[in-house]
C-alpha cells in the first residue's frame, strides 16, 4: 500500500551498488564485508518494506540493485571503477546509494557527482571529520576523505553531525575548508541547518551511538540516536541526488542490529527523496 500522495509515475529510481573495501581503514578492517550484509538485512523477510513516511520500499518497487563492483585492494583503479559505476547510474536519472566499504570509497563517488551535479552540498554523519590531510602517511585513508573532497571542490557545502573526536588538526583543516561541524554536544535535529540541493548524504554509521550500531571498526561512544538520525533526515527539504551508508564491519556487529539499522537508513533516505521530489 503506497501513501495515496505519491504518484507511482514519477517515481525516481535508485540503484543499490556494493562497494566491497577496506584497504584505507586505518585500524580494523572487516567493511569489505559490509555491502553483502546490508543487502541481506535489506531484502530479508525478517525484515520490513514499510518506511516511517507511510511509504514501501522493495526491491522491484523503486531500489533496483547492480550488486558489487568487483573492487582489487588498487585505489587508483578501484577509484576508476567507482568513479565510472556512479557516472553510469547518474547517467541513467536514477540516484545511486553506495554502500561501503570504508568511507575512503566517498572520494570517487563524490567525483562523479560533482562532474555531474556540480559542487552539491553534503549532508554527513560521522563520529569522525575525516578531515585529516594525511592519517599514517595515506593521504587516501578512510580518515580523510573529505580533506579530498574539499580540495577538488566537489562540495559546496560540508554540513557535519555526530562530531564528537575533532583534534587540532582537523579543527584546523575545518576552518581552511570552511566546513559547518554540528557539534555532537547538545545535539539536536533543530541545529541542522535548513540544506538547499542538490544534496548528497554520507553516512558513516559510527555516527551513531555504538549502544545502537556496534558494527562498526571504530566505535566512538556518545554518538547519534538513531532516532536523532531520523529526525535529521525528516527535515531534508531538497533534492536528494545520491547517498552512501559506509563502514558497516558485520564481524563486530550484535545479532545483526547495525546491518538492519544501515537497511532501515536505506529506506528512510530513498523513501524521503521521493516525497521531496514530488513536494508531498
Ligand atoms: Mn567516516
Ligand atoms: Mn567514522
Amino acid at each position: 500500500m503506497l501513501n495515496p500522495a505519491i504518484n507511482t509515475v514519477m517515481l525516481p529510481l535508485f540503484q543499490l551498488i556494493g562497494l566491497p573495501t577496506d584497504i584505507n581503514s586505518s585500524f580494523e578492517r572487516g567493511a569489505a564485508h559490509g555491502p553483502q550484509a546490508i543487502r541481506e538485512a535489506l531484502w530479508s523477510d525478517r525484515g520490513n518494506l514499510g518506511c516511517e513516511n507511510g511509504m514501501e520500499v522493495s526491491r522491484d518497487f523503486i531500489l533496483d540493485d547492480l550488486s558489487d563492483l568487483n573492487l582489487t585492494e588498487n585505489t587508483a583503479s578501484d577509484d576508476r571503477l567507482i568513479q565510472d559505476a556512479v557516472a553510469a547510474s547518474l547517467k541513467q536519472g536514477a540516484i545511486p546509494i553506495l554502500l561501503g566499504g570504508d568511507h575512503a570509497v566517498s572520494v570517487p563517488v563524490l567525483a562523479a557527482i560533482h562532474a555531474h551535479h556540480g559542487p552539491v552540498t553534503i549532508l554527513h554523519f560521522d563520529a569522525h571529520p575525516d578531515l585529516y590531510d594525511d592519517f599514517a602517511g595515506n593521504p587516501r585513508s578512510h580518515a580523510s576523505p573529505f580533506a579530498r573532497i574539499m580540495e577538488a571542490g566537489y562540495a559546496s557545502r560540508l554540513v557535519q553531525t555526530g562530531i564528537r573526536t575533532l583534534t587540532q588538526h582537523c579543527r584546523e583543516q575545518a576552518q581552511r575548508f570552511g566546513v559547518e561541524i554540528i557539534p555532537m554536544a547538545d545535539f539536536s535535529a533543530e541545529a541542522v541547518p535548513s540544506l538547499s540541493g542538490p544534496i548528497y548524504i554520507s553516512l558513516d554509521l559510527d555516527g551513531i551511538d555504538p549502544s545502537e550500531a556496534p558494527g562498526v571498526s571504530h566505535p566512538e561512544p556518545g554518538g547519534l540516536r538513531i532516532r536523532e538520525v531520523l529526525a535529521v533526515l525528516r527535515g531534508i527539504n531538497a533534492p536528494i541526488i545520491g547517498a552512501d551508508i559506509v563502514e558497516l564491519n558485520p564481524s563486530r556487529d550484535i545479532g545483526g542490529v547495525t546491518a538492519i539499522l544501515a537497511a532501515k537508513l536505506i529506506r528512510e533516505i530513498a523513501s524521503r527523496a521521493v516525497v521531496i521530489q514530488q513536494g508531498a
